[in-house]
């Protein structure tokens, strides 16, 4: 199977959700930075832009700078499950908004104890981190594992330390994992298993950010060429 895709989804297994989308209006740039942010107006503007400077500081002090334009768009309902949608060419994410996001987490999840504007911004991380590894060419058909693996590890390194403890304390820190671990099919088939072991992996980095820096430079690939 070649993994042809052009979208990177972060998605639950609920049920599909129901709603009208927010209405739209202006275009909203956010002071200091490539992103503009689609909203009534700059008061509705304002909580989403401190969400994504705090964010592309994330991604900027491990190696992940966002170097070209994006425009946030939040929704009041998605694809079904998904909590955020990354649309690349379009340079546009689409985000449920707090409220309906709060509805659509999934309880079993193990980032299910972070509290919901947290798990909002650590998502609106996610997909601002795919914006940036976007301008990374890939060498094969997909890069859909090394995709997921810095969106993700960037989703859990946004936390309060206080969450990181905690969902560390949950996931195997300890047990060597190798790159081959870090795979699309695990992606596909266990996003949440992939979460712990993106995150597992990176920690046992001995430069956690260096390693990031490896692969937004384009030496490090996660995925392999794959010949069906
Ligand atoms: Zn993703």
């Amino acid at each position: 199977m070649v993994l042809l895709s052009c979208r990177f989804i972060l998605c639950t297994l609920l049920a599909l959700l129901v709603g009208a989308q927010v209405s739209l209006a202006d275009d909203i740039d956010c002071p200091g930075t490539p992103v503009t942010v689609r909203a009534g107006s700059s008061a509705d503007a304002a909580p989403i832009c401190t969400a994504v400077t705090d964010a592309l500081q994330t991604l900027r002090t491990c190696n992940v700078p966002l170097t070209h334009s994006v425009t946030v768009i939040q929704r009041d309902t998605l694809k079904s499950g998904c909590m955020g949608v990354y649309h690349c060419g379009e340079e546009e994410i689409e985000l449920l908004t707090p409220a309906t996001m709060e509805a659509a987490r999934n309880p079993d999840s193990s980032l299910a104890f972070v509290d919901t504007q947290t798990y909002f911004n650590s998502i609106l991380t996610h997909e601002l981190a795919h914006a940036a590894f976007d301008a990374v060419p890939c060498p094969f058909d997909s890069c859909l594992a090394t995709h997921e693996y810095v969106a993700h590890v960037m989703q859990v390194r946004s936390l309060p330390a206080a969450d990181i403890a905690r969902f560390e304390a949950a996931v195997d820190m300890d047990t060597p994992l190798s790159r081959e671990s870090i795979n699309p099919f695990i992606y596909l088939m266990a996003p949440d298993a992939f979460l712990r072991r993106a995150w597992a992996h990176y920690r046992q980095r001995p430069d956690p950010c260096g390693y990031i820096g490896e692969i937004m430079s384009g030496k490090v690939v996660l995925d392999r060429e794959r010949f069906e």
